[in-house]
């Protein structure tokens, strides 16, 4: 399972880095940057969180 984020769809929340730190940062530009796509097992529950969170549906697992 990974991550994908849709950078022009991203408008900055930050829902996902708050719940996800390791795995979501927003850069300098108020843009999602995925530190690593990868899931693993044990960060599932949250990842699936961290995309029903985003309010702008820019997260989705793969
Ligand atoms: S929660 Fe969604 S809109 Fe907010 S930073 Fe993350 S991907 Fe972007």
């Amino acid at each position: 399972m990974r991550i994908l984020a849709d950078r022009a769809r991203c408008e900055g929340h930050g829902m996902c880095e708050a719940l996800a730190p390791n795995l979501f940062r927003i850069d300098d530009d108020g843009t999602v940057v995925l530190l690593s796509e990868a899931v693993a097992a044990a960060d599932e529950e949250l990842i699936a969180l961290a995309v029903d969170s985003c309010p702008v549906q820019a997260l989705r697992l793969d």
